[in-house]
């Protein structure tokens, strides 16, 4: 009979990573690494706990790293087959894994300077040459509908509304004439997002993967717009800047719809908008050009607005080093958007060096803000924050907008499983913390009474009967 074996966000919520096993041949689906605490990323070193060669294609749900980025050590361990992706992700998975390969290079070079490693010499996970040989080896697949693997296994594709490309698996795997439905939902988005569409729902299953990463609890209620308006004109009102750490995939573009939104509906003044991150950029443009994915009243607003709903008209790209000084120059109000997300690295760092010691400015946290990195230090209120090894004091205003996350809360993951006619012979819980995996748990027993299972990392299930 079929087997499913957990090889990674099991009683966690990174390293995704699902084996089928059908009639003697392989599929795995997502392929990412773990991160986080040490304890975890080790298993990103160990050796594989299945050969890489012995798997026979690879499926990919989305491109986030934590769900793509094992994909160069899996291929540098033998891996020679298709990465079947849909066009999207592949584009998308073509900036992060060199990026990701670049920062396992830079960590490298850290140890080697600072003396500290497991390994002589310090080697990083994988190349940015190892990410690029993993990304020949990608074959597009349809944005949604049916498509066939082998005898064994086909899939229906549908948009789970999470980042650009992400979708929700029905795999129907075939054994000795029998088949089985297994969904796995992926990353699950939000509900009347702005440019992407909404989750497909689901109908039916036999076995049903379900993600849990906020399981336990909702986003603030709120609207963004009004919240984003009163920072900015707050802000604006005291001659100061807005800084804004954000995410280059969806949470920037996210933050640019809403800005360019409320400029053209002058509920805040014209200003200068910065984005100031090459990958942001590049984001942007296939966030705009990836139009299957785009909701409805996206569209209207694409035909009547000139084609342009994020108002790029109006915002400034900078790509080049330069360009990105140069905004230290600008002293009337503007926004800048930067990477990274939690001010853990990247450019934005220095945009809070300089803007953070002024009372005039704000700095706007969007999304989560994990334990350990400078935005939430911020969040927390610190006075000063350590950048680049100066104690940089905290005199602007901090304000977090909660409700920009990419990911369903706890009652839209309930609205998303509230699609099933039926009950799923069993219910895996994957890709949460424990505490989520067990709030979820809970409430889906009490609501839909259905049985449920959490699994744990390398825990193989028979999906018979
Ligand atoms: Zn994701």
């Amino acid at each position: 009979m079929p087997k499913i074996t957990f090889l990674g966000a099991a009683g966690t919520v990174t390293g995704s990573k699902y084996l089928l096993d059908a009639g003697g041949k392989r599929l795995l689906v997502d392929c990412g690494l773990f991160q986080g605490p040490r304890l975890l990323t080790q298993r990103n070193w160990d050796p594989p706990p299945i050969p890489p060669d012995s798997i026979d294609w690879v499926l990919l749900t989305h491109a986030h790293i934590d769900h793509s980025g094992y994909l160069p050590r899996l291929v540098s361990g033998g891996y020679r087959g298709p990465i079947y992706s849909n066009s999207a992700t592949r584009e998308l998975c073509s900036l992060l894994l060199p990026d990701s390969a670049y920062l396992q290079e830079e960590d490298a070079k850290y140890a080697t300077k600072k003396g500290y490693s497991s390994h002589k010499p310090p080697l990083p996970l994988y190349t940015v040459k190892e990410a690029q040989t993993a990304l020949t080896q990608f074959l597009d697949i349809p944005r949604a509908g049916a498509f066939t693997i082998s005898p064994e296994f086909s899939i229906v594709v549908h948009d789970a509304g999470h980042i650009l490309g992400s979708s929700w698996l029905e795999m129907t795997v075939t054994e000795n004439g029998k088949q089985t439905l297994i969904v796995y939902s992926g990353d699950v988005g939000r509900y009347n997002e702005p440019i992407l569409k909404d989750p497909e729902p689901p109908s039916r299953a036999d076995y049903l993967l379900c993600e849990s990463t906020y399981g336990d609890r909702d986003h603030p209620a709120g609207s963004v717009a009004d919240e984003l308006a009163d920072v900015i004109n707050t802000t604006v009102k005291r001659g100061g800047v807005i800084v804004i750490p954000a995410f280059a995939v969806d949470r920037t573009q996210t933050l640019l719809y809403f800005v360019g939104q409320l400029m053209i509906q002058k509920r805040i003044p014209g200003m200068p908008v910065y984005v100031d991150s090459p990958m942001a950029i590049n984001v942007t443009g296939f966030y705009n050009r990836h139009e299957e994915d785009h909701r409805a009243e996206f569209v209207k607003l694409e035909q009547e607005g000139d084609r342009d709903p994020l108002n790029l008209k109006h915002v400034q790209l900078t790509r080049t080093v330069d360009e990105s000084k140069a905004i230290n120059d600008v002293t009337a109000p503007c926004i800048i958007i930067s990477a990274s997300g939690m001010a853990t690295g990247g450019r934005v760092l220095h945009h809070l060096a300089k803007r953070l010691p002024d009372a005039r400015n704000s700095v706007l946290l969007v999304g989560y803000q994990a334990e350990g990195t400078g935005g939430r230090a911020l969040q927390d209120g610190t006075k000063f924050l350590n950048i680049h090894g100066a104690q940089i004091p905290v005199r602007a205003q901090v304000v977090n907008i909660g409700q920009l996350s990419a990911h369903a809360g706890k009652s839209e993951l309930l609205r998303w499983l509230s699609g099933f006619k039926s009950a799923p012979k069993q219910t895996f819980l994957v890709h949460g913390e424990p505490v989520a995996l067990q709030s979820l748990k809970d409430a889906v027993t009490s609501q839909y009474h259905w049985p449920v299972t959490i699994p744990e990392y390398k825990q193989t299930i028979d999906l018979g009967g």
